[in-house]
């Protein structure tokens, strides 16, 4: 007899379990091949050769109990200062070690921050559309999770009725960039106007605030963008990094936060995420990857394979009037559907094998997410199929 709180997280699950059996159902039918899955954020370009070579070197010249074993529950010092100087470098910051903690993922990272910070009733705000899973994530620790309207001219977030819906139960604030579904960096003049609201309403209420900026996308984004590193821009930042898409490793479960220093209260919440990293079950970020990561600090995976596919989808799905913002990051493009109905369109899709994520599962319907990490013949394949589509629709 499962419990009520999984009873719920089991139905509402539903809609990514099924496309996932609807997936292989069609490929049986059709062949795998025949099937066009743009469901899942899965990378397609390869890790960097750096990665084996780090793997190979780690497992042949360091002892094995050592590379194996356990080590601080935030993670391996050398590593954690490695980090550290390597954001610095980058971004010009000052952290040091003990302002990172190594996670399982952005996933295992997002759940620390989240148990380290809420009490019941708790108020999370996000901006929609977002990542489906913060629903579950906040839901975990008993906080509420305040969803600000998308603003679909630009979908940088709203941040009019942001200011609005801030309470004194705000306890932290979501933000991901670049982002998943849209694939939209937030700009400067965005961090730096929310920041200006985050700090008035802290003075308004005398409370604390943070910032969550979730960044498993920072690497991939294109025609030199700039994604603005937010702990410059408002002091109760936590940054949330992953590996999972920045060197496609997302099976590894490896990342990190950044807590810094100038975040209020940072001793206690520092002491209390690497103790909430322990009794989650995570106990520590796996130990071989962490040695990994700190190898391929400059690491990079091909971008330009996800800007190919990019530039083929978009141009593609615009010659036949589909509306779409261009992506500057990530690898998805979120399409306005051409019927209202998003959840009918992606099934009118599955009848030509394309399987694509509606909107309502990110917070935003009458739109899809189509994830283009996929083979290039996949979308050259597929897009005769979009045409249709849209052509049956007028
Ligand atoms: N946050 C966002 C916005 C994501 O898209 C994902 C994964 O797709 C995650 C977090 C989880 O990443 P990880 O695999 O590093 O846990």
């Amino acid at each position: 007899m499962i419990s009520i709180k999984m009873k719920e997280q089991v139905q509402n699950s539903s809609i990514i379990r099924a496309m996932f059996e609807e997936g292989k159902r069609l490929a049986e039918i059709h062949g795998a091949e025949n099937v066009y899955d743009f469901s899942l954020g899965n990378p397609s370009v390869e890790p960097p050769a750096d990665v084996k070579e780090a793997i190979l070197e780690i497992i042949n010249s360091e002892s094995s109990n050592s590379v194996h074993g356990y080590m601080n529950n935030s993670g391996f010092e050398d590593v954690r200062a490695a980090i550290a100087k390597s954001i610095n470098d980058k971004f010009g910051t000052a952290f040091e070690q003990k302002n990172i903690l190594m996670t399982v993922g952005a996933a295992g990272g997002m759940n620390v921050i989240l148990k380290t910070l809420l009490n019941p009733g708790d108020e999370v705000i996000t901006f929609a559309p977002f990542f489906g899973e913060y629903r579950s994530y906040v839901k975990n620790y008993e906080g509420e999770l305040v969803i600000i309207s998308p603003n679909t001219r630009d979908f940088q977030p709203n941040l009019e009725e942001f200011e609005g819906k801030i309470t004194q139960k705000t306890k932290a604030v979501i933000i991901n960039s670049p982002n998943n579904p849209t694939g939209v960096v937030y700009s400067e003049k965005t961090i730096i106007k929310l920041a200006d609201i985050l700090r008035s309403k802290q003075k308004e209420f005398g409370t604390d605030i943070y910032l969550f900026s979730d960044e498993p996308y920072r690497e991939l984004a294109y025609d030199n963008v700039e994604v603005p590193y937010v702990t410059k821009y408002y002091e109760n930042t936590i940054i949330g990094y992953s590996y999972s898409k920045s060197l496609s490793l997302p099976g590894e479960r490896i990342g990190y936060l950044v807590i810094p220093d100038q975040a209020a209260d940072f001793e206690n919440i520092q002491m209390a995420a690497n103790i909430a990293n322990r009794i989650l079950g995570y106990v520590n970020a796996p130990s071989l990857f962490q040695r990994v990561v700190a190898k391929c600090l400059n690491a990079k995976v091909d971008v330009e394979t996800y800007n190919k596919n990019r530039e083929l989808f978009y141009n593609g799905l615009l010659s036949y009037g589909y509306q779409c913002i261009k992506p500057e990051g990530a690898f998805y493009l979120f399409v306005k559907t051409p019927i209202e109905n998003d959840v009918e369109f992606c099934n009118l899709a599955k009848k030509k094998n394309i399987l694509i994520v509606p909107g309502t599962a990110f917070g935003c319907p009458g739109y899809v997410r189509i994830a283009y990490c996929v083979a290039y013949r996949t979308i050259e394949k597929a897009l005769p199929g979009f045409k249709a589509l849209i052509e049956e629709l007028r």
